[in-house]
């Protein structure tokens, strides 16, 4: 997880140089225009993961690596949005996951 936090921050000071300084207002809907660009991609690697893209060539170059590089620009982009917003991402994950298995009366 700190990998991720330091990878998120040293992102972050790029992508902020990038759209000239953005207020934190600003740089969240830039996060938020990315994620839904990558929520896009991440549904068409889903297609093509079970084999229902509509271009037969990207169905024929399609790996799994694919797929799992999707849900990394996706997870990628959300922990920006976190960090932008000043969560620590890693205690909401905590209670969250808690949250799910009191829910199912399990225990993580
Ligand atoms: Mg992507």
């Amino acid at each position: 997880m700190e990998e991720l936090k330091k990878f998120t921050k040293e992102e972050l000071k790029y992508l902020s140089q990038v759209y000239n300084n953005p207020s934190d207002n600003e740089f969240l809907l830039f996060h938020m225009a990315k994620l839904t660009e990558e929520v896009g991609e991440l549904s068409e690697a889903v297609l093509l993961y079970i084999g229902r893209g509509q271009r037969k060539e990207k169905l024929k170059k399609f790996k799994k690596e694919n797929l799992g590089d999707e849900i990394a620009d996706v997870i990628i982009v959300a922990l920006q949005i976190a960090s932008t917003a000043g969560i620590d991402i890693q205690q909401v994950l905590k209670r969250k996951m808690k949250k799910v298995a009191d829910r199912r009366g399990s225990h993580i």
